[in-house]
């Protein structure tokens, strides 16, 4: 297969402005790029005019959860059987696909094997999605966030509650050999929790340095989600390699998040803080005030936090844990309009951190997450402009073609979805 894409505005990722331009694809991967008024040996290849559009690297979600399916209790996960969870995860994969994502770094699964078997039937081609790295369920502490147990009750969320460095390092050793890519550590608590809130660090020193030695040991990597100030640190000191949230950090944490800059990834996962905001606006019972109360803070926090790491060159992914009622699969573009008008970002530097960086925490910044000869052709091309208004992603009607590995998918009329050309 050979496709020449002519007169198309090329943003390639970088940051640098775009170009009129012309890109070559053969089979999977990019063979040349040149500016329109150059020639390009393009001998038998298929020609698309792209005149007026916008092309650019496929987006990354760095904080999936594909195996939360919109439902409006963590517990509800828990109940779902297996054989049901995984179609749920099916489908959610190919509305992320459809909504222009052709990687995604999961932050965590709902049950141990979730991600890894939806991540292999994509990659044996049973199942349209983005290339997917696998995550474990949320390790917790008894009490902590994704901990659903009750005392009275048989019931599960989307955690393993799992206490003490020894009960650590069994199930991460467990989920590695399940096939999890990810090893996820809660080591702060979450403003949904009761018992251990978003400020407060309850995974201990040697609980973390379990998991991290685990997953360590066999070149895999570990993700946390850290709030409090105290977790970012924790997170740190022990070498986990993507904190997730950060909203709490300190001037401390800050200054060792920047030294390590080159070594961690970080992300946000604003969008559901702001869609719970959202819904929260007039509601007025004392459940529904209470939870207000925990979340202003939280979000004032993390906009501050956010401008500080955008300015200290931190890197930070896209995606706002998409999955849950307020917060649906497939709407993960809209990250992209969070990151414009609560962090401070410009378009550009938005449109970078859901490509350029997105490669990168894929651990395949040589080769995804740029349009560059020899990179994977993973590519968007959109009628409209984004780094004028980068609203228009969050449209699939816009998407000339969603092309992962040279593959074009087309959008579905009325439905979040696309279909093989
Ligand atoms: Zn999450």
């Amino acid at each position: 297969m050979r496709l020449l894409i002519e007169h198309a505005n090329v943003w390639d990722g970088s940051g640098a402005p775009p170009f009129l331009g012309q890109v070559l694809i053969e089979n999977e991967r990019i063979l040349a790029m040149a500016p329109q008024s150059e020639t390009l040996d393009a001998d038998g290849a298929e020609r698309l005019d792209a005149r007026g559009k916008f092309l650019m690297p496929g987006l990354v979600e760095g904080h999936a959860h594909l195996s939360f399916v919109d439902t409006p209790r963590g517990t509800a996960l828990g109940e779902l059987p297996p054989e049901d969870h995984a179609l749920l995860t099916m489908d959610a994969a190919r509305k992320l696909l459809g909504a222009g994502f052709t990687s995604a770094c999961s932050a965590a699964a709902a049950k141990i094997r979730l991600d890894v078997a939806v991540r292999d039937a994509i990659e044996r081609g049973l199942t349209d999605g983005p290339r997917l790295l696998a995550a474990s369920p949320e390790l917790t502490v008894t009490g902590g966030l994704g901990d659903g147990r009750r005392l009275h009750l048989h019931q599960d969320s989307f955690g393993v509650a799992v206490d003490g460095p020894d009960e650590v390092r069994r199930m991460a050793r467990l989920c590695l050999r399940e096939g999890c890519d990810t090893i996820k550590l809660n080591i702060s608590g979450d403003y949904g929790t009761e018992s251990a809130l978003a400020e407060a660090t309850v995974m201990t020193d040697a609980e973390v340095a379990a998991g991290v030695e685990a997953a360590h040991a066999i070149g895999r990597r570990v993700a946390a989600h850290a709030r409090a100030s105290e977790s970012v640190k924790r997170a740190l000191r022990n070498g986990v390699d993507i904190i997730y949230h950060c909203d709490f950090a300190d001037e401390e944490a800050l200054d060792m998040l920047e030294a390590q800059k080159d070594r961690v990834f970080t992300g946000p996962a604003i969008g559901i803080v702001l869609a719970r905001l959202e819904s929260l606006r007039g509601d007025n019972s004392w459940q529904g005030q209470g939870f207000l109360e925990r979340l202003k803070p939280l979000y004032e926090a993390t906009c501050r936090t956010h401008h500080e790491m955008r300015k200290r060159g931190i890197r930070i992914v896209i995606g706002g844990d998409y999955g849950f009622a307020a917060n649906p699969q497939g709407t993960n573009a809209r990250d992209l309009e969070h990151f414009v008008r609560h962090f401070g970002f410009s378009p550009s530097e938005a449109l970078q951190a859901a490509t350029r960086t997105g490669g990168e925490i894929m651990k395949r910044g040589h080769e995804l997450g740029q349009i560059r000869p020899g990179f994977l052709a993973d590519l968007l091309l959109v009628d409209g402009d984004p780094l004028q208004d980068v609203k228009v992603l969050q449209d699939n009607k816009r998407f000339a073609f969603v092309m992962k590995g040279g593959v074009r998918y087309l959008p579905c009329e009325g439905s979040p979805h696309v279909r093989r050309m």
